[in-house]
């Protein structure tokens, strides 16, 4: 008896000609695995300072300035590059390269929305009978709403008032501070309202309110105890009154950092990775990638969950603004032909995070194109729906040629799609920034439990994903 199954011979083809998936972990020296811990803790700190797009400017501009980048709406010219903020939700960032703007720029997006609770315009009211004040909330983006009852949420918000001053709210996330929480039903009485529906019916948006006050104002005779009880504590706080909650944007999150995960550790587990991972290794490529060929543009949009619509979506037309921006800095004139012309030629990454396999739904996922956690970030192809309907689709060529660049920065990757064909289906921005007739490709790494208040990564796969998008953003 042979001691491998396969002969030699049929070894060396297989070498040759066969796809060989691999750990990023057995390709990692003790060094990298060093890098990848200090990466993944400097990420873990990132998720959780950075639970809203407001937060993820913020964050991200305090790391841009902190690397020597400008803030373009105060200095026009910036030799180490600069950076725009459009309404405090969309930031777009420009970095010279060793050839100017006219020819083209490596363009990486990423969005900073996660799918999360608002709270209405009108929110505050109570029930008398139960005894509780409460807030009316809205969803925002797909998510599964029983995976958002009976949990601590924090609040972050930011209210405008009229006569012009603003309020940032935090609220849930020091262990000291109260938490928020929309309670669920007991299972004890579950049965005809919730368990006999269909898992999308048994929850009902509507019903989706938080618990915010137990203590009623005033004497029994009064009036709206609870209600009040509520308003006063805004006030007191943050000096808010009703009508200004119609000015504000109230965001309920999952309260508390994100953590390590698993025995091992080798995970990270957290709110909003979806695309904040993104988002966070786009960041760490272009802050170690100070002078590539070509210059550099990233954005981190807004709105992405809900379709890019609005000011601050990828539908907008920021892009534009940016690139005339880069060539004012590089010390040219923004002629409309000539910046539209290097949009064009412009070479795209939509770095967004894909779906991993997941251990018990495997049957939703096409095996051989799916995306496993720890092998590296994910190229994909195409995305969309069943028959490619909405989908953005990279061409043969730009595969190729971004293959070979991740080939030259020693970057393990694999190629990956969505899900089976008919299970559903999603999108990234990747069309928007097509629309200019620029080669753009999605890549991302890959993430398990999608969309839930608690995503979970692979630190290894991290550490790839900024190796892969400078690669990317070193590439000719
Ligand atoms: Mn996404
Ligand atoms: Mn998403």
């Amino acid at each position: 008896m042979a001691k491998n199954k396969k002969s030699p011979g049929v070894r060396d083809q297989a070498e040759k000609l066969a796809l060989k998936p691999r750990f990023v972990g057995d390709a990692m020296s003790p060094a990298d695995r060093r890098a990848a811990e200090t990466l993944a803790r400097d990420c873990l700190d990132f998720l959780t300072r950075s639970k809203t797009e407001r937060a993820v400017v913020r964050s991200v501009r305090q790391r841009l300035t902190a690397g020597g980048f400008a803030d373009l709406d105060r200095e026009t010219r910036a030799k180490a590059g600069g950076f725009l903020v459009h309404h405090q939700k969309l930031l777009g960032l420009w970095r010279p390269g060793q050839a100017g703007p006219e020819t083209g720029f490596n363009l990486i997006v990423a969005h900073g929305d996660s799918p999360r609770l608002d709270l209405k315009p009108k929110c505050v009211y109570e029930e008398s009978g139960p005894g509780l004040g409460l807030l009316r909330t809205n969803l925002y983006g797909g998510l599964k709403k029983h995976q958002w009852l009976a949990r601590p949420l924090a609040l972050w918000g930011f209210c405008a008032l009229k006569d012009g001053r603003t309020v940032d709210i935090v609220f849930g996330e020091d262990p000291r501070d109260p938490v928020l929480t929309v309670p669920d039903l007991l299972p004890h009485l579950d049965r005809k309202v919730q368990r006999e529906k269909k898992m999308g019916e048994a929850i009902v948006a509507e019903k989706m309110n938080l618990v915010a006050a137990a203590l009623p104002l005033g004497e029994p005779e009064d009036k709206d105890r609870l209600k009040l009880a509520v308003l006063k504590i805004l006030h007191d706080r943050w000096g808010l009154t009703e009508e200004d909650l119609i000015s504000s944007e109230l965001e309920l999150v999952p309260a508390g950092p994100a953590r390590e995960v698993g025995l091992d550790g080798a995970l990270i587990g957290g709110y909003g990775q979806d695309d904040r991972l993104s988002v966070f290794a786009a960041l760490s490529a272009v802050l170690a990638s100070p002078r590539p060929r070509r210059p550099t543009l990233a954005v981190i949009y807004d709105r992405e969950e809900i379709g890019s619509y609005g000011a601050t979506g990828a539908g907008s037309r920021f892009i534009e603004d940016l690139a005339a921006r880069a060539f004012e800095a590089s010390g040219l004139e923004p002629r409309w032909a000539k910046v539209r012309a290097a949009l064009r030629h412009s070479q795209g990454l939509s770095a967004d995070v894909e779906a991993a396999m997941d251990p018990d739904y495997k049957e939703v996922h096409e095996e051989y194109n799916s995306a496993r956690l720890g092998r590296g970030p994910c190229l994909v192809r195409y995305t969309g729906g069943a028959g490619k309907y909405g989908a953005s689709e990279a061409s043969a060529e730009y595969v190729a040629k971004v293959r070979a660049a991740f080939d030259q920065g020693g970057v393990l990757w694999q190629s990956a799609l969505l899900g089976k064909q008919e299970e559903g289906g999603g999108g990234t921005v990747a069309l928007h920034l097509a629309a200019y007739g620029l080669n753009i490709i999605d890549c991302g790494p890959p993430v398990l439990s999608m969309h839930s208040p608690f995503e979970i990564s692979s630190k290894a796969d991290l550490w790839m994903t900024v190796r892969a998008y400078k690669a990317f953003l070193e590439m000719d």
